[in-house]
């Protein structure tokens, strides 16, 4: 893929609000300056749904969608509502693998406040954008930083993630920088 056609799309598994996915596209081209887009939405990914959890093993479904060629989009965003968790966590806001290609992010917990309510959209649509920019900065191989005012800061609570900054410090920006100032590899 030639530089000029890198493109990240953004897709739904199954329900999602169109707004979550157009906040999602809106932030990759406000934050990185990449091309974004919504791609056509993927059926809720019921083979990697655990009956005993009530979750999806997020390391199936990356395994099954990494799978597909996606000949356009140098990296994909896949957003579900359901609850995702790893076999050595309880959940996961998200979950990429360092430089992979798909990256996939739950609004599950995003939408719970600490009391157990609801949280107000504008709150869930920012800790949306907080988490996609994240697992996206992994998928370019960016490693969790240790400045919490980080959007790479490691956040095990939807509290820790509502204290991280929108934005990548200074060290994970220069690094962004640097990598996208030559062609990408793929
Ligand atoms: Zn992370
Ligand atoms: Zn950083």
């Amino acid at each position: 893929m030639r530089r000029k056609d890198r493109r990240i799309g953004v897709v739904a598994f199954g329900r999602v609000p169109e707004l979550v996915l157009e906040v999602v596209c809106a932030h990759i081209v406000g934050y990185l300056r990449i091309p974004a887009e919504i791609m056509m939405a993927l059926e809720d990914p019921i083979y990697a749904y655990d009956a005993t959890r009530l979750q999806y093993n997020a390391m199936n479904i990356l395994r099954v969608v990494e799978q597909r060629a996606f000949k356009h989009h140098e990296k994909v965003i896949g957003i579900l509502e359901g609850d995702l968790f790893i076999p050595t966590m309880t959940y996961v806001f998200g979950e990429a693998r360092q430089g992979g290609r798909v990256a996939l992010v739950s609004l599950y917990r995003l939408r719970r406040d600490r009391d157990g309510g609801t949280a107000p959209m504008a709150r869930i649509l920012e800790r949306m954008a907080k988490v996609s920019l994240h697992e996206l900065g992994h998928l370019y191989e960016l490693v969790h930083c240790p400045d919490r005012r980080c959007i790479m800061h490691f956040s095990g609570s939807v509290e820790d993630l509502d204290e991280i900054p929108l934005f990548f410090c200074r060290y994970c920006n220069q690094y962004l920088r640097e990598r996208w100032g030559r062609e990408p590899r793929v």
